[in-house]
């Protein structure tokens, strides 16, 4: 039971019940999340930091350029061993810049990922994601990149991009929408308009990370995170900053 009270394959995403933190957890065990930048690194600061506010136990990021403004828990480590079966998500898109060959690299890992930002840009084909075990997270703009101008209504075209690509999609925007390729569609509540700030999507993309690797399933993941980003933002108030979500999660 994440919360979510079904209508239907439709739903109206509810307070999720997140995983417990074990007695005997370590720090792997509370989920590790690997993060992979590129060229404008600051934008991953906030997604790392977020999942690590979101209750990972370790979030590390491989980046060639040191980053600013990480939190000191999180490691940064110059190459990305993707192999590591410890890496409970994968995280890139943030700060990833005109670098397709990182995202080439993290579909090489078997691990299951959260794709945003420019990554979403890179992907080409949809049918690249079948298989990857994949949230995405595009906006519009990203949305219209990676699967062209769908028929239909949001929703229609938020599950028509789920079963093209076989990833959770996280159609993002005033009414953000969470389709699983099997069909299930979660309607977020209102979230406040002072969201559209720079940012907060990387924040957001953090956080389904932190709780993917928690160990939850990608589309529950995906709808605790959307539902939990936009409480956040109503606690933070009309003039918040993306950086402010973070001290709110
Ligand atoms: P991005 O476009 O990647 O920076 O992400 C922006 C974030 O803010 C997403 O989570 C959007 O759903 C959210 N957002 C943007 N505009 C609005 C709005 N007008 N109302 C509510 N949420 C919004
Ligand atoms: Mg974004």
């Amino acid at each position: 039971d994440i919360g979510i009270t079904a209508d239907g394959p439709w739903f109206e995403i509810g307070e999720p019940a997140l995983p417990p933190v074990a007695p005997d957890a370590h720090k792997y065990s509370r989920g590790l999340v690997h993060c992979l930048t590129g060229e404008m690194p600051g934008a991953m600061a906030l997604a790392a930091s977020a999942a690590a506010r979101s209750g990972a136990g370790y979030v590390r990021v491989s980046t060639s350029a040191p980053i600013a403004g990480l939190p000191r828990s999180v490691v940064q480590v110059g190459d990305a061993p993707l192999a590591d079966p410890r890496i409970g998500c994968l995280l890139v898109g943030p700060g990833l810049g005109k670098l397709p060959q990182l995202l080439t690299l993290a579909l090489t890992s078997h691990r299951p990922k959260v794709i945003d930002a420019e990554a979403i840009g890179h992907v080409g084909d949809p049918a690249r994601l079948k298989g990857q075990d994949a949230v995405i997270t595009p906006h519009s703009g990203e949305f219209a990149t990676l699967f062209g101008e769908l028929p239909g209504s949001k929703a229609e075209q938020a599950l028509a991009a789920a079963a093209a690509s076989g990833a959770v999609v996280v159609y993002k925007g005033a009414d953000t929408l969470v389709a699983a390729p099997d069909g299930r569609l979660g309607f977020a509540p209102p979230a406040p308009a002072w969201l559209a700030t720079a940012g907060t999507g990387d924040v957001l993309a953090g956080m389904i990370a932190a709780l993917r690797a928690r160990g939850m399933p990608a589309f529950e993941a995906a709808c605790a995170g959307v539902w939990l980003h936009g409480r956040a933002a109503e606690r933070a108030g009309p003039y918040m900053i993306a950086d402010d979500l973070l001290e709110w999660l």
